[in-house]
C-alpha cells in the first residue's frame, strides 16, 4: 500500500499512520518527523531548516525532495509506504509524482483528513503544552493554517481531479478514525480492482 496521508497540521495524520503502519505493514514516512531528527542531530540540513521550522513556514522543497527520494528508495519502503507531511504544495505534488514513477512506485490512494480550524486550534494548544513544540505556540499555529489554506489545501484538489482523493472525517475517537480510514483504503482498493 502506497498512501498519502493529507489534513491540516494538527488533523492527526501522525497519530494516525502510526497507527495504521502495523496494520499496513509499510512504514510511516514524516517530512516533519525527518527534519526534527535533522534539526535534534543538529545536521548542516537541519540547523538550515530549524528557524524556517520554528516561524511554522515550509522547508524548501530542494531539500524535501532530497530527503525524501534517500527515503523512499531504502528498502523497507518497497512494500510501500504512508507518506505524512508530504507534499504540502503543488510544485512538491508534481515532484513526487515524477519520483514515484522513476521509481515505479505509483499511489494506491490519497487520504485527507478534515478537521475544522476550531478543532486544529484546541488540538495544538494541547500538544504545544504537553511536547513544548515551539511550531504549536498559537501565533505560529495560526501562521501554519494559513500556509496549509494556500498552499497545501490545492494538493488535494490536485489529487481530486484524478479521482484519487478520499475525504474522512477526522474528529472523534482515534478507533473510530482510523476505523474510517480503513474504510475508505477498501473502497479505493475495490474501486482500483475494478
Ligand atoms: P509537520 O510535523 O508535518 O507538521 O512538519 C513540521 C514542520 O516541518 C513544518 O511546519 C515545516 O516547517 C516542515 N515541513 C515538514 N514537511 C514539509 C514539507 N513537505 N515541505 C516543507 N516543509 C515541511
Amino acid at each position: 500500500m502506497r498512501l498519502v496521508l493529507l489534513g491540516a497540521p494538527g488533523s492527526g495524520k501522525g497519530t494516525q499512520a502510526a497507527r495504521l503502519k502495523t496494520e499496513l505493514g509499510v512504514p510511516h514516512i514524516s517530512t516533519g518527523d525527518m527534519l526534527r531528527a535533522a534539526v535534534a542531530a543538529g545536521t548542516p540540513m537541519g540547523l538550515k531548516a530549524k528557524a524556517v521550522m520554528d516561524a511554522g513556514q515550509l522547508v524548501s522543497d530542494d531539500i524535501l525532495l532530497g530527503m525524501l527520494e534517500d527515503r523512499l528508495t531504502q528498502d523497507d519502503a518497497k512494500a510501500g509506504f504512508i507518506l505524512d507531511g508530504y507534499p504540502r504544495n503543488l510544485a512538491q505534488a508534481d515532484a513526487l509524482d515524477h519520483l514515484l514513477e522513476r521509481i515505479v512506485q505509483p499511489l494506491d490512494a490519497v487520504v485527507k483528513l478534515k478537521v475544522p480550524s476550531e478543532v486544529i486550534i484546541g488540538r495544538c494548544e494541547i500538544r504545544f503544552k504537553a511536547e513544548h513544540r515551539k511550531d504549536d505556540d498559537p501565533e505560529v499555529v495560526r501562521k501554519r493554517l494559513a500556509i496549509y489554506a494556500e498552499q497545501t489545501a490545492p494538493v488535494a484538489d490536485f489529487y481530486a481531479k484524478r479521482g484519487k482523493l478520499q475525504i474522512v472525517d477526522g474528529v472523534g475517537e482515534l478507533d473510530e478514525v482510523t476505523a474510517r480510514v480503513k474504510r475508505a483504503l477498501e473502497k479505493e482498493s475495490a474501486a482500483a480492482n475494478g
